[in-house]
């Protein structure tokens, strides 16, 4: 009698993918490797592939897998509507009793799957991963990425971690836990922390993607952090409104001031270039709260409409 355990167990494997039809065929053989690790525990694989309305041939590659691996699933969106989106249908798709989230360039290395899992086999329920260094990165995109992350932790009460990634390995309890958050306007970094759960942390060193080139400029990172910012901070509120206060007193002191030094010494009351400045002080004061006001209001806007977060075009 052979004392393999019958496979009762399943691990969901969450792949977003956009413009990846490279970076699949090598992942999927790369991930495999791990399979004998699991199968041994009596767990079985199980790959939810989520194109996010790739413009390249993602969903070929995914159906050609599927040709030999039933086990492999695709989930083709009818556009691109972001990796928080393809994070959000791919949990929703996912029937294993832990779940795992890799990105389809490598850059989660497959290899530390079995590790990760050893600490869910230990009671942790969700297991995340930091690179400890950004190797490879453009140092203004790290010195800004630094920035944001110290910025995080002051405003907000979420624990944002810097340098963490998406690879995390969770029990169906987070899962569900991180699928009962529907809000439109997705954060994975935050969405993580909010759920809480113990979570233990592995390190590794940044590795390059394999194929294909990043989806992120600089500018699209820049609009993310400012997401992240406000989905989880209502700390701009608070600011725009303390400038406003300090500007009120600022502005009754300079009229005292002017009062007083009229009625002393017969000045004339300040001259036009000192207006000019208070007008365009202020005013511009005014228009970066009202900005500030405005996002929060655009961001409401859009979760008051609850649109779905994705719409399916294909689904095998
Ligand atoms: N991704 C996605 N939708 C997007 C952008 C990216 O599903 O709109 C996927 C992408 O295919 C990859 C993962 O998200 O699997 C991480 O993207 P990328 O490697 O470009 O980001 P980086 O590693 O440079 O931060
Ligand atoms: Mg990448």
């Amino acid at each position: 009698m052979n004392n393999i355990p019958s496979l009762n167990k399943t691990l969901s494997i969450v792949v977003p993918c956009y413009n990846e039809e490279e970076s699949i065929p090598l992942f999927y053989a790369e991930t495999l490797k791990q399979e004998q690790f699991f199968s041994e525990k009596g767990i079985a694989f199980e790959f939810i592939f989520v194109d996010d309305g790739s413009k390249d041939s993602t969903a070929a590659a995914v159906k050609k897998l599927r040709e030999n691996d039933e086990r492999v699933h695709l989930v083709s969106f009818s556009r691109n509507f972001g990796k928080e989106s393809a994070i959000y249908a791919g949990f929703e798709k996912a029937a294993g009793d832990i779940v795992v989230l890799m990105d389809a360039d490598l850059q989660d290395p497959p290899a530390l799957l079995p590790e990760m899992y050893s600490y869910i086999e230990n009671g942790h329920d969700f297991v995340g991963t930091r690179r400890v260094d950004r190797k490879g990165e453009p140092p203004i995109r790290s010195w800004f990425a630094r920035r944001f992350y110290g910025l995080m932790r002051k405003i907000s009460k979420t624990d944002i971690v810097d340098g963490a990634r998406d690879y995390r390995m969770m029990t169906r309890k987070v899962c569900d836990a991180i699928l009962s958050m529907k809000e439109y306007n997705r954060f994975s970094k935050g969405i993580f922390g909010w759920v809480g759960f113990d979570i233990k942390w592995l390190e590794y060193e940044n590795i390059e993607r394999v194929a294909g080139e990043t989806k992120w400029s600089f500018i699209k990172l820049f609009l993310y952090s400012l997401e992240g910012i406000m989905a989880f901070s209502t700390m701009p509120l608070v600011l725009s409104m303390f400038f406003g206060i300090i500007f009120c007193i600022l502005s009754l002191g300079a009229l005292i001031f002017g009062i007083v030094r009229t009625a002393a010494f017969g000045e004339p009351f300040w001259g036009v270039p000192l207006i000019i400045f208070a007008v365009l002080f202020v005013g511009g004061i005014q228009l970066v709260c009202m900005g500030i006001l405005g996002m929060y209001l655009s961001k409401t806007y859009l979760e008051v409409k609850q649109r779905p977060i994705y719409i399916i075009k294909e689904e095998l």
